[in-house]
């Protein structure tokens, strides 16, 4: 059983690292070290403040069903997150793509059958916002590990394919020929789905009578309320600033928590009686929590058991790019503050896909009208499916001028910010998910804990339900 005063190391500053710090030290634990390589908290949470105008080039979608997360935002005296752009819905378009009758009539039929089997699938498993894995039986287990696409397939939804393949490609969530199906169905919820103004979905309802478009309307309320209300939902965004929830957290559990910025932990040896982290100077610890990704582990720890390698090993990593652009369009307007833009997306997924969102109409909720003659600042993001070397990304700034200038109809376009996170997304895919199952045995191995995006998929909910869960097991 730990003691209060056993000293503690947390490796990174992200949402996971200040999380768990907060938690321990709340639990009344004395001696904590938090470890951060960089200037500032918040990892890839990163709000910019330019013109007056906060930009998140990190994350910055919350849901309703990120609870824990919007508590502690209040907590620490911010406003509640609300529904980006005026309107609340995000536009998908796909670049170049006339739909056919025939894909107008598959995509409404997938769409249906999609929400109709969300319930029996995953809803009814998902309780406050998390799972409740001892009441999931083993064949929606078997089910939720194959590949997104096959789920689809399974489940008679392959008209979904293409605005799938953008919903998460653009949000930066995965493939869908790759992600597990837990993660798609998690992402991708009935409110999510119907949040986003289809143009092929709204084509095909205006084309029919009002009589039938409000039978319609009324058909997908009670496919809604026969679904968890908590996983309806549509993505919010924090008006604050996201990285402003880590900033606060860290100001406040400063009087407590040792926060050592721009201190990169270099290595750690677990010896049977302690835990040497070797950062500016050697210092020993009872426990260890890290959020190190499972890639730069083995240069970090070094003695890494068969399971941990298993891990790094099986762990597949793609990159994600987020640039500040300041620029004029060629349009009058653009139909919301968030625009998702496909480019070149090939039947295997492969391609560069953007969301583009105007950072103040998005935060400011305001209409604002984007007019032609006038400097605009955007966020752009680019997914791509592989990690991507220094190099390749001075390449991609090419790509992404032109993608901004030819698809996303801007002129006059300046890159005042471009980031590059090499390792975005860290998951596992199929049968390697059972190795999850077996981190969450071994956790506290040599007094030593693994937490982070790296062991619970990219989302700050699942990030802070992990923590919690870890607690328990630190605390047995
Ligand atoms: C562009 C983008 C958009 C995203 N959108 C969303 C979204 O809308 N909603 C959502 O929920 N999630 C989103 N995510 C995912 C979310 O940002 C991550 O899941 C989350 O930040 C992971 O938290 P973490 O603490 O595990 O890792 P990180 O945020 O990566 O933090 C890890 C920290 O550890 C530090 N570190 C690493 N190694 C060392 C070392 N050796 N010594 C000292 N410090 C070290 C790093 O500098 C970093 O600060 C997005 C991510 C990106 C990049």
């Amino acid at each position: 059983m730990a003691k209060k005063s056993d000293p503690i190391a947390i490796i990174g500053g992200g949402p996971a690292g200040i999380h768990m710090a907060y938690l321990l030290s709340e639990l009344g634990f004395t001696h904590i070290d938090l470890y951060e390589e960089k200037k500032e908290v918040g990892g890839r949470v990163v709000t910019y403040k330019h013109g007056g105008t906060l930009h998140e080039l990190g994350a910055c979608w919350t849901s309703p069903n990120y609870k824990p997360v919007h508590e502690l935002m209040y907590e620490f005296g911010m406003k509640p997150p609300h529904i980006a752009g005026s309107t609340g819905r995000r536009t998908l378009v796909e670049a170049g793509a006339v739909p056919t009758e025939q894909k107008e009539e598959a995509l409404l039929h997938s769409a249906v059958k999609y929400v109709w089997h969300y319930h029996e699938n995953f809803g009814k498993y998902f309780e406050g916002g998390t799972v409740n894995w001892s009441k999931v039986p083993q064949k929606i287990v078997d089910l939720w590990q194959i590949p997104f696409e096959s789920y689809l397939e399974k489940m008679d939804c392959l008209g979904l394919k293409k605005p799938f393949s953008l919903m998460l490609n653009a949000q930066g969530c995965g493939f869908i020929r790759s992600i597990p199906t837990y993660y798609g169905l998690y992402w991708i919820t009935p409110g999510v789905l119907f949040g986003y103004r289809f143009y092929i979905l709204d084509k095909l309802l205006s084309l029919l009578s009002e009589e039938t478009q409000s039978s319609i309307s009324k058909f997908l309320d009670y496919l809604f309320k026969k679904v968890h209300p908590s996983v309806a939902g549509m993505p919010l965004i924090v008006p604050q600033g996201f990285q402003t929830l880590f900033k606060r957290m860290a100001k406040h559990i400063s009087k407590k928590v040792n926060i050592c910025c721009q201190t990169k932990v270099q290595k750690i040896v677990r010896n049977d009686a302690e835990i040497i982290v070797s950062a500016k100077k050697d210092k020993a610890y009872k426990y260890v929590f890290s959020s190190i990704p499972w890639k730069n582990l083995p240069s970090v720890l070094i003695d890494l058991n068969s399971w941990e390698s298993q891990i790094v090993q099986a762990t597949k990593t793609y990159s994600m790019i987020t640039a500040l652009v300041k620029a004029k369009t060629t349009q009058k307007s653009y139909p919301n503050a968030v625009v998702s833009w496909l480019s070149g997306l090939s039947e295997k997924g492969q391609g560069h896909l953007y969301t583009l969102r105007h950072s103040k109409a998005a935060l400011d909720r305001s209409k604002v009208p984007i007019r032609s003659k006038k400097d605009q600042e955007f966020v752009a993001y680019q997914v791509l499916d592989h990690s991507v070397t220094e190099k390749e990304a001075e390449e991609l700034k090419k790509k992404l001028l032109e993608d901004l200038k030819n698809i996303a109809y801007l002129k006059e376009i300046r890159i005042l910010k471009y980031n590059v996170y090499p390792q975005y997304n860290q998951h596992l895919e199929g049968k390697d998910l059972e190795l999850l199952k077996q981190l969450e045995k071994n956790q506290g191995y040599k007094n030593s804990y693994f937490i982070g995006a790296g062991v619970c998929f990219e989302s700050i909910l699942n990030i802070f339900d992990y923590n919690q869960q870890v607690l328990k097991l630190f605390l047995r």
